[in-house]
């Protein structure tokens, strides 16, 4: 076998959801956005909905329908991205919900499906997403005599609990849905941290049900263990890898894995990050190559059949530090040749 393994578990999304949904006197949606983070939406909604999720998000209509396929009727999918041009037929037929995002996607809705349900998403400072404010207070009166579901905003700074912005985006969503009688979602994962004041009657955390940062007491839901090809024993002097950017210093024993930056480990992290052999950490030695890591194992008094990437003494966030990214980048760039074994599969 010279593919990894990519184990997720799938207990320790549901354990994360309950434990966030436990944070809040509020319901707890799920982001299931990028195929769940990259570990599979159908199978993570599903373990979800066993766990008492109701209501998903997703970022765009083709992966609404997927996600309906996967999980049928009795939930709701709510659509990020709102009403595109070819959205229709995709949201009449898998009965999404689009946020809808300026006064273009209003019209494009009500036009196309009048009687059908949608959401209104409002830019309170990211300035990404969302009506403005100008936009939304000549649209809101109209709004909300129709099949209004959801008033929703997003933070912009919610992972550093003394950014100042946080208590401006939380004026901003509070002023602009004064006295609004459906329910508000302002909080993602960081949010749902921030406290009560900012859960309003919705949170829809992503990241955190994955294991990752802002939610550090999350359960670790992947280990991915990649197999040793071949072991070669260097002495002083010789070079490893592409660019010979590392130089053995003694004599040294290199194994070589099978995994690369197609499968999501990016080169940045070349001779920077670390793999273990059980407790015992072993660091990359030369350039990540595409299909290939080379590792320095000269410490270690037997060599393994594999060495984890991640696992218990490596988060997603402790690898994306090597790799001078973040969590969700990692979780999202792990490629389709792992193998990947779900425990607590539903389905
Ligand atoms: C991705 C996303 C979320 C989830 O964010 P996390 O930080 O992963 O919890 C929530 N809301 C919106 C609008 C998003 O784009």
């Amino acid at each position: 076998m010279a593919t990894g393994t990519l184990h997720i578990d799938l207990d320790a999304v549901a354990a994360n959801w309950a434990a966030l949904d436990s944070m809040t006197n509020v319901e707890t949606a799920a982001v299931v956005k990028a195929d769940g983070y990259g570990l599979r939406a159908d199978k993570v909604a599903l373990r979800l909905a066993r766990a008492g999720v109701r209501r998903f998000f997703v970022a765009t209509a083709e992966e609404g329908i997927k996600l309906r396929t996967a999980l049928g009727h009795g939930y709701e999918i709510n659509v990020f991205s709102g009403h595109m041009e070819r959205d229709t037929p995709l949201i009449h037929e898998a009965g999404l919900v689009p946020m809808l995002n300026s006064a273009e996607q209003v019209t494009r809705h009500r036009a196309a499906l009048p009687e059908a349900a949608y959401g209104v998403q409002l830019d309170s400072g990211m300035n990404r997403l969302g009506m403005e404010p100008a936009e939304w207070a000549s649209l809101r009166s109209d709004l909300e005599t129709g099949p209004l579901t959801l008033v929703m905003s997003h933070l912009a700074c919610a992972d550093d609990p003394a950014h100042q912005q946080n208590a401006a985006q939380l004026a901003a969503f509070t002023e602009m849905t004064q006295g609004i009688t459906v329910p508000r979602s302002l909080a993602a994962t960081g949010g749902t941290l921030l406290g009560p004041e900012f859960h309003f009657d919705l949170c829809r955390p992503g990241v955190g049900l994955y294991g990752g940062f802002p939610f550090e007491e999350a359960t670790p839901v992947v280990r991915l263990s990649l197999p040793v090809i071949q072991v070669r024993d260097l002495a002083p002097g010789e070079t490893v890898g592409y660019s010979a950017t590392w130089t053995a210093t003694r004599p040294s024993r290199i194994a070589t894995l099978s995994a690369g930056y197609a499968d999501g480990l990016i080169r940045r992290m070349s001779d920077v990050a670390h793999l273990w052999a059980g407790d015992i950490p072993c660091k990359l030695a030369g350039r990540v190559s595409m299909d290939l890591l080379t590792v320095d194992v000269t410490d270690l008094p037997e060599i393994p059949e594999s060495l984890d990437i991640l696992g218990p003494h490596q988060t997603v966030d402790q690898l994306a530090d090597a790799a001078e990214t973040i969590g969700y980048e990692i979780l999202t760039s792990l490629g389709p040749r792992y193998r990947r074994r779900y425990s607590g599969d539903v389905a």
